[in-house]
């Protein structure tokens, strides 16, 4: 199976494409693109994507006190942002698993179609990019060694799995498409594992978003713990590994929150890298996760932040959008055609990061 566009269909389309990025500048602080810029954004992003509830967020940090929280459940992660507060799921009863998230029973499947030291298929090695190179080609642009003379986006997924998860993948199916899941660790467990399979059956990329999602155990005082990330790192990595084998290797890894939020992150990229992992965070949002006083709040709305991208100039190809598979999430799911298309009718092919 391929993504691949036809060659006319891509020249045809490439001035779409440019059209539909070109920036709309009240939006501008919104994007990432310069330092200054970066840390405002960012700094937003990370208040509003918290995962943990502010009740749980002293400021002790212990790691005893945090494996016995009682937020530390199945789905916590993708449930309880406080920018979803007015969506109902939010205050729904959890989920109570048999089991300590991130556990799995004995008899837990672990063979899968992933392929020997991949975070896929090995079907989907035709559109899979490392990690290495796609964050590259954010940062540096069309002056990066190897930068694709094609349209690529990556669409990504993060706080999964969840119930929403299986949906998302549906309309990637129906449309021949793939997208690259960061998964919350801790939510993998025997009711989970079949999603995380049907992600890498459906052809698309298994990636880890951290195992805990607890931004005052990762970034005391917000500032990166890199031992405190590397070991939770290799929790998620366990916990993938649990589902889909010991074979499973990602280059990939999105820090919760995104990479461009916290200080002192440097030592912390090294713990990844010592691990075969390169942080990646994104281009365009589709802005499901920001607060609620500027959250789109319909499938228009969406469309018109994925537009909302300064870089397209120095960046014109290459294109990661960050969404999320939380399950309060599902506008996300209902404007899925509609971002699938636009990315096809620009004339993009989808890559997978793996
Ligand atoms: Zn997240």
């Amino acid at each position: 199976m391929t993504s691949r566009q036809p060659l006319a269909t891509l020249a045809a389309c490439t001035a779409v494409g440019l059209g539909a990025l070109t920036v709309a500048p009240a939006a501008a602080h919104t994007l990432l693109h310069d330092t200054q810029s970066t840390r405002t954004a960012s700094a937003g992003y990370a208040e509003t994507h918290r995962a943990q509830p502010a009740s749980h967020s002293t400021a002790d940090g212990r790691e005893s006190s945090r494996e016995t929280a009682p937020e530390a459940r199945l789905g916590d992660a993708a449930g309880k942002q406080p920018d979803s507060g007015p969506q109902p799921e939010t205050t729904a009863p959890q989920e109570t698993p048999t089991r300590p998230p991130g556990e799995l029973s004995e008899k837990a499947p672990t063979a899968s179609g992933v392929a020997p030291g991949k975070a896929y298929a090995a079907a989907a090695e035709d559109y899979a990019y490392p990690a290495a190179e796609v964050s590259t080609w954010l940062r540096e642009g069309s002056t990066a060694a190897g930068y694709p003379d094609e349209k690529i986006v990556f669409l990504t997924f993060d706080d999964g799995p969840t119930a929403q998860t299986p949906k998302n993948l549906t309309v990637l199916r129906d449309h021949g498409v793939h997208a690259t899941f960061f998964q919350v660790g801790k939510q993998i467990d025997d009711s989970t594992a079949p999603i995380v399979q049907e992600i890498i059956a459906q052809g698309s990329a298994v990636a880890i978003h951290s195992h805990s999602h607890d931004y005052t155990r990762l970034y005391p005082g917000r500032r990166a713990s890199a031992e405190r990330i590397g070991r939770d790192y290799d929790r998620a990595l366990a916990a993938v590994r649990r589902v889909l084998g010991e074979d499973y290797a990602s280059t990939a890894y999105r820090y919760p929150g995104g990479h461009m939020s916290w200080k002192n992150i440097t030592a912390a990229d090294a713990a990844l890298a010592q691990r075969g992992a390169t942080w990646i965070d994104w281009s365009t949002v589709n802005g499901d996760a920001e607060p609620a006083s500027r959250r789109p709040h319909d499938v228009a709305g969406q469309l018109d932040r994925l537009a909302q991208r300064r870089d397209a100039e120095k960046n014109p190809n290459v294109e990661v959008v960050l969404m999320h598979d939380a399950k309060n999430k599902q506008l996300t799911t209902q404007a899925l055609p509609a971002i699938i298309e636009h990315y096809q009718d620009a004339g993009y092919r989808f890559g997978i990061i793996g």
